[in-house]
């Protein structure tokens, strides 16, 4: 359920926890930020960024370049003039299901897992305590620091493309070209999904275009995503385009399978998210 009074104030209410946002920023955790000073637990987690890390960042983003410059050849080689319909319908799906994913991974990373689990904690969870202990942080990360880790994620994908494409005939291409197509969107909006993360922290510095498509909600605008960074950071997950947190909010998505997750393993959501949001400085 969401309200908005007089004095421009969103009060928005997640299953028992009634959160109160400011309608401009998503940099400003407004909850969080009076009770819990969080210099510490920034200068911690920044350095947590290893160069270790960044190597592979590195080969992560220059796997994925190269990887969809030859899908994309190959998806030209092999276009056939059809009904412009069922590619803008695959083109859809493959947004949306970008959508889902950055939304079932923020989630899943933003509520489980700890920085202090082998390799994974400081490679990936290390990056989501971060951003809510310091939201602007992201602004400062380069296009390497900022896009790596959805690319990597694409890597397998754009890869097994590649493989059926050197593969198989023409004949054998077609019947699963429209899949293509999706997975061809689906791994573009994946991976550049933390730069329009960023960009929806970003005041400005983005260029006009970028503006036009927020205001117009074709990627994540700011005032949407605001409402993830509310604490206890507990909806609207989704931060390709942002198109699924309503719906999903609407059906209680995320609290359910988190009911579901506590019922059956004891694990409750966010325990180390709020262990960092309440460090001292
Ligand atoms: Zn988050
Ligand atoms: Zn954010």
């Amino acid at each position: 359920m969401t309200s908005q009074s007089s004095d421009g104030v969103v009060r928005r209410s997640i299953g028992d926890t009634v959160a109160t946002q400011a309608t401009s920023s998503p940099n400003v955790d407004d909850n969080a930020a009076s009770t819990a000073p969080a210099v510490g637990a920034k200068t911690e987690l920044k350095e947590a960024y290893t160069q270790g890390k960044r190597n592979f960042e590195i080969v992560s983003l220059s796997s994925f370049l190269l990887l969809k410059a030859v899908v994309l050849c190959y998806l030209g080689y092999h276009w056939r003039m059809a009904n412009p319909i069922w590619v803008l319908t695959y083109m859809l799906g493959g947004i949306l299901a970008a959508d889902f994913l950055s939304g079932v991974v923020h989630w899943l990373c933003d509520s489980y897992g700890s920085v202090n689990m082998p390799v994974f904690g400081k490679a990936f969870i290390r990056s989501f305590r971060e951003h809510h202990v310091d939201p602007t942080a992201i602004t400062r990360h380069d296009v390497i620091e900022c896009n790596a880790d959805s690319c990597m994620t694409m890597v397998p994908v754009l890869g097994f493309m590649c493989y059926n494409f050197a593969l198989y005939d023409d004949d054998i291409i077609q019947p699963r070209y429209h899949l293509f197509v999706l997975l061809s969107w689906l791994a573009f909006f994946v991976a550049f999904t933390n730069q329009f993360h960023k960009w929806s922290h970003t005041y400005g510095e983005v260029p006009k275009w970028v503006e036009v498509l927020q205001d117009y909600h074709v990627i994540l605008p700011k005032k949407h995503h605001k409402v993830h960074h509310v604490a206890p950071h507990a909806t609207y997950f989704c931060i390709t385009t942002g198109w699924l947190n309503h719906p999903l909010e609407y059906i209680g998505f995320w609290t359910a399978i988190e009911a579901g997750i506590q019922l059956t393993t004891g694990y409750r959501a966010r325990e180390d998210d709020l262990s960092w949001a309440s460090k001292p400085k």
